[in-house]
């Protein structure tokens, strides 16, 4: 089985529908949605789901008041505002950071630390495969934990299912979801934009993928929207020894088959849809075995 990544410096670069477009032009697949803090990939591909997992992750603080002297040192000691001012005090779930210095000084031991269901993760069938997918509850963190959760359980339906791709939508920027996600995947296909931040973020992106050495394509989604700018980020691209495998022009297509909650290459002939293809070929020539 053979992982590919797909990237981008920010959100909002069409990865998740290069993702959906791969979906449909590959027979035997399974898919990971990784973008767990914003995850869209089941829009498109519109999952069955099959299984639903809770997702434990850090703690809470939690004062039994009939424990407690109203002392007010955990108030005291709080730096997040996290202790309410009523006597007995309780906890503001939202604000609680875990750190559990009130537990430590309360003198009647009337705090504990609860662990905190941060999320769920689900795996589902789709028209298009199975598909391990995850959505983080609000204000949780630790989304590089659940990332490493979605990711191991896909890696392990498509091993037990004999699949020869898992095709990820990674979550966006550099931050510790992004290595969760890319650590040991077998290729990275970076996405970006024809402008002065999307060339930034590229430089970015890829100086991850080569920290931890995970072989990278490059795409330019609407490259005719800045042809100056897609040239600057092929010559950036030429003298970094980074192959380019796909530039896909900007077509009112790609936005009439969100729309409709279709992948692109599903919505008819179009310029977008047959340079997806075409990128589409590159990277399942780089996965080959050599
Ligand atoms: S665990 Fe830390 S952040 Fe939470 S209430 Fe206690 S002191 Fe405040
Ligand atoms: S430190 Fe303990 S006893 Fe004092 S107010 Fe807080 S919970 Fe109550």
């Amino acid at each position: 089985m053979k992982e590919v990544v797909v990237l981008s410096g920010k959100g909002g670069t069409g990865k998740t529908s290069l993702v959906a477009c791969f979906a449909a032009l590959t027979p035997r697949k399974v898919l990971a949605d990784c973008d767990v803090d914003a995850a869209n990939l089941h829009l498109l591909l519109r999952p069955l789901v099959k299984e639903v997992n809770e997702f434990w992750s850090g703690q809470k603080a939690a004062i039994a008041a009939e424990q407690c002297s109203a002392c007010g040192a955990c108030r005291a000691v709080c730096r997040f505002g996290a202790i309410t001012e009523e006597s007995p005090p309780a906890v503001d779930e939202v604000s609680c950071e875990g750190c559990g210095f009130c537990a430590r000084v309360c003198p009647a031991g009337a705090i504990s630390m609860q662990p905190t269901l941060a999320g769920h993760w689900f795996f589902s069938v789709t028209p298009y495969g199975p598909m391990v997918h995850a959505k983080l509850g609000i204000a949780q963190e630790n989304s590089g934990k659940l990332v490493a959760q979605v990711r191991n359980k896909a890696k392990a339906v498509a091993t037990e299912g004999g699949y020869p791709y898992l095709i990820t939508d990674g979550p966006p920027g550099i931050g510790c979801p992004v290595i969760s996600s890319l650590s040991g995947a077998d290729l990275a296909l970076l996405v970006t934009e024809p402008t002065l931040a999307g060339r930034h973020d590229l430089a970015r992106i890829a100086g991850l993928c080569r920290h931890f050495r995970v072989p990278l394509l490059v795409c330019v989604n609407k490259f005719d929207l800045s042809e100056e700018n897609t040239r600057q980020i092929e010559e950036y691209c030429r003298r970094e020894g980074m192959e380019l495998a796909g530039k896909i022009p900007f077509d009112p297509a790609v936005a009439r088959a969100l729309a409709q909650g279709v992948p692109l290459v599903d919505y008819g002939e179009n310029d977008a849809a047959a340079a997806v293809k075409e990128l589409w070929q590159q990277v399942a020539r780089r996965l080959a075995p050599a």
